[in-house]
């Protein structure tokens, strides 16, 4: 992890797992390009992403990199940050969402919304949330994978599409 020293210090680093090469219509409204995050503490069971769980796994890359790249992939700027879990990069995430202020932004986290830092959620025109539990697995309501999840709209950032 690399940090741009000075008097506001920040992040300039953050590990990804994967981009979904094709769009999803899945993973929030629209036709969404999605980034998977590396790292993952919760464990759950019956999780689809084991190879995102280890924090020192994935590739590193610039945050200003990783934009550039995502604006190549992404020319409808409809993007869902997945995981693993961002919320372990959350001064990352943070700093990404600073760098596409002009996308339309969606998070996907395990952790409950009063665990979101506020500084992310002013990003955010979508969030879900909430742990996966596969008991409580669902194929029917949409952009949840268990019913205990929930999808809100947030009406962050600067891009309302
Ligand atoms: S939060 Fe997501 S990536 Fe992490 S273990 Fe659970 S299902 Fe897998």
């Amino acid at each position: 992890m690399e940090i741009e020293e000075g008097k506001n210090s920040r992040i300039t680093t953050i590990r990804i797992n994967s981009i979904r090469e094709e769009q999803s219509l899945c993973d929030g409204p629209g036709l969404r390009t999605v980034i998977f995050l590396q790292g993952c503490n919760m464990h759950c069971s019956g999780c689809h992403n084991k190879s995102s769980w280890d924090p020192a796994g994935g590739s590193e890359y610039k945050i200003t990199e990783l934009a550039e790249i995502l604006r190549k992939k992404c020319p409808n700027k409809k993007l869902t940050i997945s995981g693993g879990e961002p919320l372990l990069q959350a001064e990352a995430v943070e700093e990404l969402c600073k760098e596409l202020e002009d996308f339309n932004l969606c998070l996907y986290t395990g952790h409950e919304l009063n665990e979101v830092p506020q500084s992310i959620l002013k990003h955010l025109r979508y969030l879900k949330y909430g742990s996966f539990v596969e008991s409580k697995h669902t194929s029917v309501l949409p952009y949840v994978g268990s019913s205990n999840q929930k999808f809100i709209i947030l009406y962050g950032g600067k891009n309302n599409a």
